[in-house]
């Protein structure tokens, strides 16, 4: 699929609910899909996208809640502690918003886009983005929370 088509995909298209594969071997491909997700997040002030999103089920998530941009590959929650709720959004569910409970911080490790290895410590809305993000991965939206 060219790069310059990404479109949000929403509720009912199968792409949400499948789950995203692991990336074995990181390309350029990949960087430009990220590219592509992180233009397509900021043009609709999202503050963060997961490729499922866009009809790409491999395992690529962009966030960026203010603080700078990034770009993540295979990313995993290592660990968890405390719990917030939240009032969430989601771009593939548009005009919902869910009170959802979620850990306050997370640690997550994940490759950037030249392959190199990360962890990252997330905090509130941080931490809530990251779980959010994490679940598209799995297939899990905002509507599978009660
Ligand atoms: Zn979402």
């Amino acid at each position: 699929m060219p790069v310059t088509e990404l479109k949000i995909r929403t509720l009912g298209d199968p792409a949400l609910t499948k789950g995203a594969c692991l990336v074995k071997e990181i390309t350029a491909y990949h960087r430009k899909v990220l590219s592509g997700m992180a233009r397509l997040m900021y043009s609709v002030s999202g503050v963060g996208l997961a490729a499922p999103q866009v009809g790409i089920l491999e395992s690529l998530i962009v966030i960026d809640i203010g603080t700078g941009l990034y770009k993540l590959i295979n990313p995993k929650i290592l660990k968890v502690s405390g719990t917030q709720i939240s009032e969430e959004g989601c771009l593939s569910v548009p005009g919902v918003i869910k009170k959802i409970k979620r850990a306050k911080t997370v640690i997550v490790k994940a490759q950037d886009e030249n392959g190199k290895h990360l962890t990252i410590e997330g905090e509130g809305l941080l931490a809530c983005v990251f779980q959010h993000e994490l679940d598209h991965l799995n297939g899990k939206l905002i509507v599978d929370y009660k």
